[in-house]
C-alpha cells in the first residue's frame, strides 16, 4: 500500500503536533459550554478522535454522514444525507470536524442545517483546507493545514475507500487513479 504513495505531505508526528496545537485552542473557546462535536463520516473520524482527547473540558460527540453525488475524485453539487445525527441541535454550540474542505459544498449544507435546526452556534474545525477548490464562499474557524490543489489520501481520507489506514496524509501517484 505504501508503494502507492508519490509523496508525504504530513507525517504522524506533524499530525499529532497539530492536533494538540488545535486541542489547546478549543480547550479554551469550549470550556464550560458543553459542545456537540460533530464528526462528519468517515473522513473526518481519525481526525476527531484524535483530537478530542486534546480537549479539556466535558463535549459529546455526534456523527453524519452526507455524499455529494459524483465520481470519485469530484464532487458535484448536490449533497444528501446518509445518516442523521441522534442528537438534537437546538439551543448547542456545535462543532464541525472535517477532514478536508474543497468545494466547500458539503460544509455550507451542514451549517445552513444546523443553523435550521437552531443550533447556538457552529463553528467549524478542519485539518486541510484546499482553497483553489472553493466553488462557494465557506471558511473554516480553525484549519490545521493548507493544502494545494492535488488528491490527497490517508489518516481517514480515502481513495475509492482504500488508504484511510495510513498513519500520514500523502498524495497518491498518479497511475494509481489512471488505472481504473
Ligand atoms: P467539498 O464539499 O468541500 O467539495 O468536499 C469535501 C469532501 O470531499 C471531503 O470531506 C472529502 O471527503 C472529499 N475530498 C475533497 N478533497 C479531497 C482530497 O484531496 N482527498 C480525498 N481523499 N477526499 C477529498
Ligand atoms: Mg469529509
Ligand atoms: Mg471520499
Amino acid at each position: 500500500m505504501q508503494n502507492d504513495i508519490e509523496r508525504v505531505l504530513f507525517s504522524r508526528e506533524d499530525l499529532a503536533e497539530k492536533t494538540v496545537e488545535l486541542g489547546k485552542i478549543l480547550t479554551e473557546e469550549y470550556e464550560g459550554k458543553n459542545p456537540l462535536v460533530i464528526g462528519v463520516l468517515k473522513g473526518a473520524t481519525f481526525f476527531m478522535s484524535d483530537l478530542v482527547k486534546e480537549i479539556d473540558t466535558y463535549l459529546e460527540m455526534d456523527f453524519m454522514d452526507v455524499s455529494s453525488y459524483g465520481n470519485e475524485m469530484v464532487s458535484s453539487g448536490e449533497v444528501k444525507i446518509i445518516k442523521d445525527l441522534d442528537t438534537n441541535v437546538a439551543g448547542r454550540d456545535l462543532l464541525i470536524v472535517e477532514d478536508i474542505i474543497d468545494s466547500g459544498r458539503t460544509l455550507a449544507y451542514l451549517v445552513d442545517l444546523f443553523k435550521y435546526r437552531q443550533a447556538k452556534s457552529v463553528k467549524i474545525v478542519t485539518l486541510l483546507d484546499k482553497p483553489e477548490g472553493r466553488a462557494v464562499k465557506m471558511e473554516a474557524d480553525y484549519v490545521g493545514y493548507l493544502v494545494p490543489n492535488e488528491f490527497v489520501v490517508g489518516y481517514g481520507l480515502d481513495y475509492a475507500e482504500r488508504y484511510r489506514n495510513l498513519p500520514y496524509i500523502g498524495i497518491l501517484k498518479p497511475e494509481i487513479y489512471q488505472e481504473k
